[in-house]
């Protein structure tokens, strides 16, 4: 049934609400010169991403004031980024059954992750699902009421639903027109440069708004003053160069490192398929590659090649593997072999270095290997899926147009015609599945601080696609209500503003050589270059060595500013700095320990047991170590040293499966708040 274009637009075009007038400030700090505004509340979060907004609406409905800083009220992951049908991963209410320890089991298959981590996301996730759906949010249900779903990466059944392309913006809508329902206060365009600890725990944090800066305030401090803290500021996607993250995330994992909280899983982030940032940064999952278009390059003199067809050794196994692409988006390094779909991952990548761009030409069918693409020529599940989506049409635009419109409008939005001319696209950093180490309410190693969302390391080596936003809902709902359970702690102690300012003037220096462009430049092509999909051991270890020089470097010199703009650049740059040694950290324990490829990563060793085959070329430089299970048990944990970083491993928490819930033996417990406990 064809959607009407109004159906279309509204589900493409998400507007925000406006934001009311920020509250003036109630008190203010004289320090050395500069007269810093002062905001106090119970809670403080950080970033206004769906896991920030989620956490400051759950905070409030508790009765526990709440405000947000963010830098950027409708940036972020969340409301800026998304794929064909972005993905959220929820226990299944109907058709393939489900149970909470099944789904838990699935969504922590790939290892390094804490069984209790999952069980609380599989049993959080209905609740998650339905006050969305409560707030407003466009889910798809059938005439009965169930919510429509799909299959997607490392999902094998089926959880995953979707209201379109903009479903984690339609969610930020959402939960932004509660919080101002409830007259939470967004404080827009400031951004947290260091946290405030006193008597070993959170008490806030010192931001900057270079828009609120004046004359005795000329960087635009603002301090934040509260019991608790809630880092909602999504991942570190300024990590790296080649990267399908907005412009502009930093997150908050060098600013937490910086403060010493923990971090863990650092080894593991998502890469795959998708339109850069300098142009619409957008994932190619889903229905783009399911549609089977033709894929080539491009070199300097304009000659194109149909590139896949030297690593794939029939055209059906070529358009196949570009079908699972839809939902086998992440690269993979064990699905490089046998001619499967990471293949595709890896034929790109070398295209790139090879100085040759490469596109998807939605107008063309894939060209062909040994014989002419057909329909009637597919690998059986790709040949079924197309056949139930009604999609058995001649052209991918077709295919493309049946199975999900959407896809097309959006890119329409941003001046790219899909239905014109190719689309250029690279194999990126998407996520970030470790993060700061947190426990089943969110709590980080330093008390009074919780992380949710992407900022938190909830995920293990793989995730279920859409687990990530469901992670930040659930996890952002329990760490409100242990923040409303707290005992009352001593009121924050604006004393520590003063060394804590001077920590951060101390880094910013006119005079030094180094500034946040070149900052930029080196942390993102390091990472790219040698802790991206590929790694090899001696590679990651000079990465290391470089980082950590870096690092001492700006300890020394400090950071070059212009303004308090240019001071905020300055002091985020420093954090990327700090994330980056910290990722090369744990990847070099890691693989100096022996671990092998897993997740998005190929661990490169001659003496590899694994190495890719393709039809026409030698792949040999590509043999990879296989990944040690026992590996998948534990957890790699890093935190500053205060001169470095520290790593060490931490068993994984296993929940008891005969210690089922008994309604009469808990329920004390949480009328008691003894849940809390734990
Ligand atoms: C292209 C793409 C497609 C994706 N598709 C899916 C999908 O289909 N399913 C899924 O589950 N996940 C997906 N993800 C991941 C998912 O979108 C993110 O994990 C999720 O949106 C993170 O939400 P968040 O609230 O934690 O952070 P964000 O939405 O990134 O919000 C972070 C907030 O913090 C603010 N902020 C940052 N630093 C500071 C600071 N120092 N001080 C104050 N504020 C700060 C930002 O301005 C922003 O408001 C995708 C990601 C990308 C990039």
């Amino acid at each position: 049934m064809p959607v009407p274009q109004p159906i279309l637009d509204a589900l493409t075009d998400v507007a925000m609400p406006r934001l009311p007038a920020e509250p003036a400030a109630g008190e203010f700090l004289d320090i050395g010169g500069f007269r810093l505004p002062v905001h106090r509340a119970d809670a403080l979060v950080i970033g206004s991403g769906a896991a920030g907004l989620r956490a400051a609406v759950e905070l409030k409905r508790r009765g526990v004031e709440a405000m947000i800083a963010t830098q950027s009220a409708w940036g972020g992951t969340s409301a800026c980024s998304g794929s064909d049908k972005q993905t959220l991963h929820t226990a299944n209410t109907a058709d393939h059954g489900d149970d909470f320890r099944s789904l838990a089991a699935a969504i922590s298959a790939g290892g390094a992750m804490d069984a209790g981590a999952a069980y609380v996301e599989a049993v959080g996730s209905p609740r998650a699902l339905a006050t969305l759906q409560f707030l407003g949010l466009p889910l798809p249900l059938d005439r009965y009421g169930g919510a429509l779903r799909y299959q997607t990466d490392h999902d094998e059944v089926g959880r995953a639903t979707s209201c379109g392309p903009r479903t984690s913006r339609l969610m930020v809508q959402a939960l932004a027109r509660e919080a101002l329902r409830l007259d939470i206060p967004i404080f827009n365009h400031t951004a947290a440069v260091r946290l405030l600890i006193g008597d070993g725990r959170a008490q806030g944090a010192l931001a900057i708004n270079p828009r609120r800066r004046t004359h005795d305030n000329p960087l635009g401090f603002v301090v934040f003053l509260s019991r608790a803290l809630v880092l909602a500021a999504g991942g570190p996607g300024e990590l790296y160069r080649d990267s399908v993250y907005p412009r502009g995330c930093f997150g908050a994992l060098g600013l937490a490192l910086e403060a010493g909280v923990e971090a863990v899983n650092l080894t593991e982030s998502q890469f795959g398929i998708g339109t850069a940032r300098e142009g619409f940064p957008w994932n190619l999952s889903g229905t783009y590659a399911q549609a089977m278009p033709y894929v080539f390059s491009r070199d300097a003199e304009g000659r194109e090649f149909n590139f896949l067809a030297d690593y794939y050794r029939t055209t059906q196994e070529l358009a196949s593997n570009t079908f699972r692409k839809g939902y086998q988006w992440p690269f993979h390094a064990a699905r490089m072999l046998d001619f499967q779909s990471s293949l595709f991952d890896l034929a790109v990548i070398r295209e790139r270095q090879a100085g040759r761009r490469v596109f998807l030409n939605f107008l063309r069918n894939p060209e062909p290997v040994e014989s002419p693409f057909s329909l009637d020529a597919l690998d059986a599940d790709v040949r079924r899926y197309i056949d139930r989506a009604g999609a058995l049409l001649a052209t991918p635009i077709e295919r493309l147009t049946k199975m999900n419109p959407l896809s097309i409008e959006l890119y329409k939005r941003y001046k790219r015609d899909i239905t014109h001319e190719p689309l250029e696209f690279a194999v990126n950093n998407q996520h970030m599945n470790g993060g700061l180490a947190v426990g089943i309410w969110g709590q980080t190693s330093l008390d009074g601080c919780y992380a949710v969302g992407e900022a938190a390391g909830t995920h293990g080596v793989t995730r279920p696609g859409g687990a990530a936003l469901n992670a930040g809902q659930v996890f952002a709902t329990r760490a409100a209500e242990h923040i409303a359970a707290r005992p009352e702690s001593a009121a924050p102690d604006a004393g520590l503003v003063e060394p804590s300012l001077a920590a951060v003037l101390a880094t910013l220096n006119a005079e030094s050589r180094i500034d946040a462009a070149t900052l930029r430049e080196e942390v993102q092509a390091r990472m790219s270059d040698h802790a991206g999909v590929f790694c090899a051991s001696d590679a990651v270890a000079s990465a290391l060595a470089q980082a950590r020089a870096l690092n001492q470097k700006i300890g020394r010199d400090g950071v070059a500013f212009k303004g308090a703009t240019g001071a905020l650049r300055a002091l985020q740059w420093r954090h990327m700095a700090l994330a980056s040694e910290a990722v090369l950290t744990a990847l070099d324990a890691y693989i100096a320990r022996g671990g092998g490829s897993r997740g998005a990563r190929a661990v490169l060793d001659i003496r590899g047991e694994n190495a890719p085959e393709a039809r026409a070329l030698s792949l040999a430089a590509y043999r990879f170590r296989r990944e040690r299970l026992r590996d998948r048990a534990e957890q790699l944990m890093v935190r500053s040293d205060g001169d470095g970083f520290a790593i060490r491993t931490r068993p994984l928490r296993s929940l008891d499966a005969e210690d089922k819930p008994s309604f009469e033996r808990d329920w004390p417990k949480y009328l008691t708040g003894a849940i809390y406990s734990d």
